[in-house]
């Protein structure tokens, strides 16, 4: 058996980021840049109100409340035709261009309207009120973002604002995805003797899109060698990874393990871990020489989504650019109900529901029967904790949490 950070360590060292390529502003939310970005305007581009009010003289309004006259009315998007005079003032809306000869603006709630041309100002302005000024947001020249960034929405947001319409950025990985066995249904027909509903597919296609990959799902393949292997011999053309469940441990009908060891390089694990033991790593030449990852995740669905995400989430985070964050984070909780185990030389990763208390810790508990076939309970887990070799943990003793789902709620 090898420790789960060895494997993590071979796995890692096999997968090679995938080349740059260019990528529009659209789909950069979650992507990771492979170039510094430059701004070549200026965010703001002009000074402009930051609230709708008027564009005063902050001389004229020392003494309040003040009249000016309303000489001139600019909406965003306008431009300014006349300067603001002494004894004057132009109504103004957000984002709006400063008139010449004003120097800041007083907001329509300190204001009131007097007829049809004038405006009583009841506060005294300060030089630069409510004036965004050119650059405030980024300045020209800037660098905005250095390469191996990741953006999230708003980072998109500000490449469209610096106009970086189009930026190299590491592709999203293509993972193929399948399932084997022949007991496997989805088609929602009523179940024969020994049949069951399939889980895995559906489970890590919606894990593989969520860790930012592209999926190409190649649903539910026979237990049968010789389609197998023309299956992944066609998809390996046109994919970056693959990614398998079942058909890895040792049964007669392990067509997985026994048309990889045909055509791949691979590396038949047998993690020190439960659930997840058996956990195959290959690698697949394309005919253009790309060398392309296989992740064989054991059948039993828990076991599935542990190694995926113990193994293969990384590797293709790693294959999309991500450098620091491969990992998910590991954080101290408190244990609120004992776990019990046996010694076995493995560490047990226990699926926990935790939250935040008043005591401002993280506190768990386990959310249920534990089996290798038990989705259900694996499901409303947000954590894995780490319980390494032994009889176990008392409550109210601290564990190490490795973080699956979101913990604030
Ligand atoms: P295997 O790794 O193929 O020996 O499968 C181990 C166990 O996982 C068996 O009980 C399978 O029926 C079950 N299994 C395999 N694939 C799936 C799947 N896609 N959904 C649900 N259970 C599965
Ligand atoms: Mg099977």
């Amino acid at each position: 058996m090898i420790a789960i950070h060895e494997a993590q360590k071979v796995v890692l060292d096999a997968c090679e980021v995938l080349a740059p390529v260019a990528t529009s502003c659209e789909q950069m939310s979650g992507r990771v840049l492979a170039q510094d970005v430059v701004a070549p305007e200026n965010v703001p581009p002009f000074a402009n109100s930051a609230v709708d009010g008027y564009a005063v003289r902050t001389a004229d309004t020392q003494t309040v409340p003040t009249e000016l006259v309303v000489v001139d009315t600019v909406a965003a998007g306008a431009e300014p035709k006349i300067a603001v005079g002494d004894g004057q003032a132009i109504r103004i809306m957000t984002g709006a261009p400063m008139p010449k000869g004003a120097d800041a603006v007083v907001m329509v709630e300190d204001t009131q309207r007097v007829g049809d041309d004038r405006v009583s100002i009841g506060k005294a302005a300060k030089l630069k009120d409510a004036i965004r000024d050119a650059g405030s947001d980024v300045n020209k020249g800037d660098t905005v973002f250095v390469a191996g960034t990741v953006l999230n929405a708003a980072g998109a947001g500000v490449l469209a604002s610096v106009n970086a319409r189009t930026v190299r950025a590491y592709p999203q990985a293509r993972v193929a995805l399948l399932s084997t066995g022949d007991e496997l249904v989805t088609d929602g027909s009523p179940l024969k003797i020994g049949q069951i509903r399939e889980s895995n597919l559906t489970m890590l296609d919606a894990m593989i899109a969520a860790s930012g990959c592209e999926v190409i799902n190649l649903g539910i393949i026979k237990d049968d060698e010789a389609l197998l292997e023309r299956v992944l011999l066609e998809v390996i053309e046109r994919c970056d990874a693959i990614v398998t469940s079942g058909g890895v441990s040792m049964g007669d009908f392990d067509v997985v393990k026994a048309v990889l060891s045909r055509i791949a390089k691979m590396q038949w694990m047998q993690l020190a871990i439960k659930p997840a033991k058996p956990f195959a790593f290959g690698q697949l030449q394309a005919s253009d020489g790309r060398v392309v990852p296989i992740f064989g995740l054991p059948g039993n669905p828990v076991s599935s989504m542990i190694s995926y995400e113990l193994l293969a989430r990384p590797a293709l985070r790693k294959m999309m650019g991500h450098t620091r964050d491969l990992l998910r984070p590991t954080v101290k909780a408190v244990l609120d109900a004992p776990i019990k185990r046996k010694q076995d030389g493995k560490v047990h990763y226990v699926r926990v529901f935790g939250a935040f208390e008043s005591d401002g810790r993280l506190h768990v508990r386990d959310t249920g029967p534990q089996g290798s076939h038990q989705l259900a309970s694996t499901a409303l887990a947000n954590g894995l904790a780490y319980v390494p070799d032994g009889m176990g943990i008392e409550a109210d003793a601290e564990v190490d949490v490795y973080v699956i789902g979101n913990l604030l709620g």
